[in-house]
């Protein structure tokens, strides 16, 4: 049987294309989801204090808002929640098939299908593939010698071991991201010691965190009352975020507020000076948080900013020589972010690969959703973009709409294959590139949203308003 659609992943953008294809009245999907569970990212990242720190009421569903978030920035429970009270209300539980992990799909020139082998060797097929498989899901380990010899526990912050007990034991942290800002507040009271290695100083912008009240409650109970919210925030973060993003001068206000909350959360100038980043503000993600700063300056809690060399059956050893005592080793480093799509193998016409060859100088994708000799595939939240000032659900929700619009057109042209011209993917790239040249991501810093040799492939350089402007028109 060859299915209209297959969807692979059923995170926040998986989930969003199975909702609105069964809005659309299209019966005929099947969504591959490798792990048991729904919820992708807020499925995977239970460690301590795992939440979101884009406000709740803009990062979530246009079509389906909720009036009872508990605060601006919920943590991953209620996210997660969110994502299964969704399939469920709208019936698309069903169509998952949990447990599944596509490894290779090939395009089937004859037949004008997408042909999917799963793990176990099973074979399904598609007339149009949507990947949903997201960007940040593949933990990243330093590269360090000795990691294998490491005697007490280790584990990722996306694979919290909470099996583990924390409370007395010497931890050590690598990485000072968004992942490691949100768990090292709520594991330093707990444990003996707390040893957070910092490679780079990053920025940390204020989050002003706050459970709703009553008032709040009672606002978001009305239509427009919610809508004014979401957009309040939306216009905000595509101005204000988005002009410190382009190095403006609104952006010097945020970072007037990273600084200030640094100065008055670090009383010693020693270890605010080891906290004052190198590069200028937005170049690497941005950190928000409030509690963070406060949590370094524990008398528990040591930062340590030299180089690590290697990893021992002890501990960690630094560029000074000293061996830093550890019993638990957590990787706060982050995702295989610029490798899109792996692991899985696509191959298109005359069988090209898409990772291996024509991804070869790094991903790229018309619109960050369609590549030229790959018909009828769509990536959701695929090359280029991410944001960097704005939640990312608007990004998918667009995306969604442009593959809807993409079978509308293929039922009513009558055609079997909709694929975009290399013409116009040449030219996109050139203007993505070109623009991302402008941003302060090539300001001189090093961040996920780059590949090896410089490429920015992973981050959308302008605002989200005109991503969703030009997903309005379909491209051939
Ligand atoms: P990340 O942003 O990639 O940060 C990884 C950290 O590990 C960085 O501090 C990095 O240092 C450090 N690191 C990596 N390799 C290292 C090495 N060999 N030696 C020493 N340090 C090393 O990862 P993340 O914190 O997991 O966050 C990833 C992304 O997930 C975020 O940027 C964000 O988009 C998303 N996220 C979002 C939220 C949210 O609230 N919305 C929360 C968590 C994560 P350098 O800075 O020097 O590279």
């Amino acid at each position: 049987m060859t299915d209209h659609v297959a969807v692979i992943g059923a995170g926040f953008a998986g989930l969003c294309m199975a909702i609105r294809l069964t809005r659309a009245g299209v019966t005929s999907f099947t969504v591959y989801e490798k792990a048991e569970e729904l919820g992708g990212v807020w499925r995977d990242n239970t460690y301590p204090g795992a939440g979101c720190d884009v406000p709740s009421h803009l990062y979530s569903y246009s079509f389906a808002p909720r009036e009872d978030w508990s605060r601006a920035y919920p943590l991953q429970p209620e996210l997660l929640r969110y994502l299964r009270d969704c399939a469920d209300a709208h019936g698309v539980r069903p169509r998952i098939r949990f447990g599944t992990e596509i490894v290779a799909a090939s395009y089937d020139e004859a037949k004008k299908r997408w042909e999917l082998r799963t793990a176990t060797g099973a074979v399904h097929h598609a007339r149009v593939l949507v990947t949903a498989v997201g960007q940040l899901n593949r933990p990243r380990f330093p590269d360090l010698p000795g990691r294998e010899d490491f005697a007490g526990t280790a584990f990722h912050s996306a694979r919290w071991d909470h099996g583990h007990d924390l409370a007395g034991r010497t931890v050590g942290v690598i990485g000072t991201g968004p992942s490691a800002v949100q768990f090292v507040p709520r594991i330093a009271p707990r444990v003996r010691t707390l040893r957070v290695f910092q490679r780079s100083a990053n920025w940390v912008m204020p989050k002003w965190d706050y459970r709703y009240g009553p008032a709040h409650q009672a606002l978001f109970r009305t239509a427009p009352g919610r809508l004014a919210f979401r957009g309040g925030w939306f216009a905000l973060c595509d101005t204000v975020l988005y002009s410190a993003v382009r190095g403006g001068r609104l952006g010097k206000a945020v970072e007037y507020l990273c600084r200030r909350q640094l100065r008055t959360q670090i009383a010693d100038p020693a270890l605010r000076a080891r906290l004052t980043p190198d590069f200028p503000l937005g170049c690497k993600r941005v950190l928000i948080s409030d509690d963070y700063l406060p949590a370094l300056a524990r008398d528990n809690v040591e930062l340590i900013t030299e180089k690590l060399t290697r990893i021992t059956p002890r501990g960690v050893v630094t560029a000074d020589g000293t061996e830093h005592a550890l019993d638990t080793l957590i990787y706060g480093t982050g995702f295989t972010a610029t490798e899109f799509l792996a692991p899985l193998t696509v191959t298109g016409r005359d069988g090209r690969l898409l990772r291996e060859e024509t991804w070869a100088d790094g991903a790229a994708a018309f619109l960050g959703m369609t590549v030229p000799g790959f018909p009828n595939l769509f990536l959701l939240y695929g090359p280029n973009t991410n944001l960097g000032n704005n939640s990312v659900v608007l990004m998918i929700e667009a995306q969604v709409r442009y593959v809807l619009d993409s079978l509308a057109a293929l039922d009513r042209e009558g055609r079997g294959e909709l694929e975009v011209s290399s013409r116009a993917y040449d030219a996109f790239q050139r203007r993505v590139q070109e623009a991302l040249g402008e941003t302060v991501w090539q300001a001189g810093c090093d961040s996920w949203y780059k590949t090896e040799t410089g490429k920015i492939t992973n981050n959308w350089p302008y605002r989200a308003a005109r991503y969703r402007t030009l997903t309005r028109r379909l491209a051939r």
